[in-house]
């Protein structure tokens, strides 16, 4: 019969050299960081990997299976999520997850503890500890922490949101945002982890969901910038200056920023230097959804917490706007440049109600 895990907990304190990890979401960040895993296994470790969609698991195994041979026997895919707990013969060290929203984070999370309770703990048994890369919002991240606290105190589960993109994902050179008061306060095994896939760790904090707070102000930094970036073109324009030149001179001035010169909507703007978004009609890159869906997170904490935002407003209504479009939603954000001069000459009385709006309501 099956012993409550909760009862007879008997975990090993042997140091092992065997690590096993748990990927769970393949999709356009996910496959490249568990992929960076597989690559680096060591000898005797394993990766197992679950997606909703049965072909993306199918697709990252073959492809990857197929062009790193080595580590082919240390590769497993699952078809059921809790597999993940009942096939493998040793518990998990780490599950990361990259999913898209927060409720899929809490039901993986939560299927995988309900199920590590009902097994026979043996003198094997080692802790495990979630990583969740995904960007979420901090309260529902907060309590799937303290959930898996309260049902398995030896568990964890750490906030490690991503910067970099799905460009940084693939190189491995993303950087890494996670509660942690330092350096020292992270593991040898999980910053090994880390590195596998990213080249940056930043420890934001001790208390639970500092990373994410890093990350959701980060992003609305970016959200933002970007909206003034997009007016700061269309202006010089407007006043007949030479656009390219004006990119140049912005990348050494205090206008400086991501939005304008590592992604400057300009198109051509730094042709021999490396092609951006804005070079092939702003497809690739980070997606106006996606800044969209970071701004909505950062703003909605920042009201749970009563702390106001001069730009808030402004940047949810005009992402919100840009998003009704697929054509937008689906494109890099630089293709907010190329937008706004399309309202300038069509729209100019809709621009004109948001800015009041946004006065009424400031
Ligand atoms: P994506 O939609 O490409 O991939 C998500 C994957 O998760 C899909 O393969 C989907 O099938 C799978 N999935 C969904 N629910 C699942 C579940 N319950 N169990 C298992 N698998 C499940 O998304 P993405 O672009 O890889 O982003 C993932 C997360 O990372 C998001 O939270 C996103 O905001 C964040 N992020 C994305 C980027 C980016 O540039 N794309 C950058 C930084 C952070």
């Amino acid at each position: 019969m099956l012993r409550s895990f909760g009862l007879a907990r008997n975990f090993s304190t042997s140091s092992r050299v065997l690590v096993n990890y748990g990927f769970v979401g393949l999709g356009q960040m996910g496959q490249h960081m568990a992929r960076h895993i597989y690559e680096k296994l060591e000898p005797v470790d394993k990766l197992f990997v679950y997606d909703t969609v049965g072909a993306a698991s199918d697709t990252f195994v073959r492809t990857n299976k197929d062009a790193f041979p080595d580590h082919a026997h240390q590769l497993f895919k699952v078809d059921q999520l809790t597999d993940l707990v009942s096939t493998v013969e040793e518990p998990l060290d780490y599950v990361v997850t990259m999913v898209p929203e927060g409720s899929h984070v809490s039901g993986v999370v939560s299927a995988l503890v309900e199920a590590y309770k009902q097994v026979t703990p043996s003198k094997n048994f080692h802790p495990t500890v979630f990583l969740d890369s995904s960007t979420i919002d901090i309260q529902t991240s907060r309590e799937i922490h303290e959930y898996v606290k309260q049902q398995v105190p030896e568990f964890d589960f750490i906030d490690t949101p991503v910067s970099g993109g799905v460009a940084g994902a693939r190189k491995g050179t993303l950087s890494f945002m996670l509660s942690r008061g330092s350096m020292d306060d992270i593991s040898p095994k999980l910053l090994t982890l880390l590195k596998k896939m990213g080249a940056n760790i930043f420890p934001c904090g001790a208390s639970h969901g500092t990373g994410l707070a890093a990350k959701l102000s980060n992003n609305y930094l970016l959200a933002v910038t970007n909206l003034a970036v997009a007016d700061s073109f269309q202006l010089a324009k407007s006043f007949g200056l030479d656009l390219k030149a004006y990119a140049k001179l912005v990348s050494v001035s205090t206008g400086k920023c991501w939005a304008a010169v590592d992604n400057c909507p300009i198109p051509g703007a730094y042709p021999s230097e490396k092609q951006l978004p804005a070079d092939i009609g702003y497809e690739g890159g980070f997606t106006t959804k996606l800044t969209r869906k970071d701004l909505v997170l950062a703003t909605s904490c920042a009201e749970k917490n009563n702390r106001p935002l001069f730009l808030g407003d402004v940047g949810r209504f005009w992402y919100n706007k840009a998003c009704e479009s697929e054509k937008l939603a689906n494109r890099d954000l630089g293709v907010f440049y190329e937008w706004l001069e399309d309202i300038d000459t069509k729209k100019s009385d809709e621009k004109v109600g948001v800015t009041e709006k946004a006065t009424v309501k400031a």
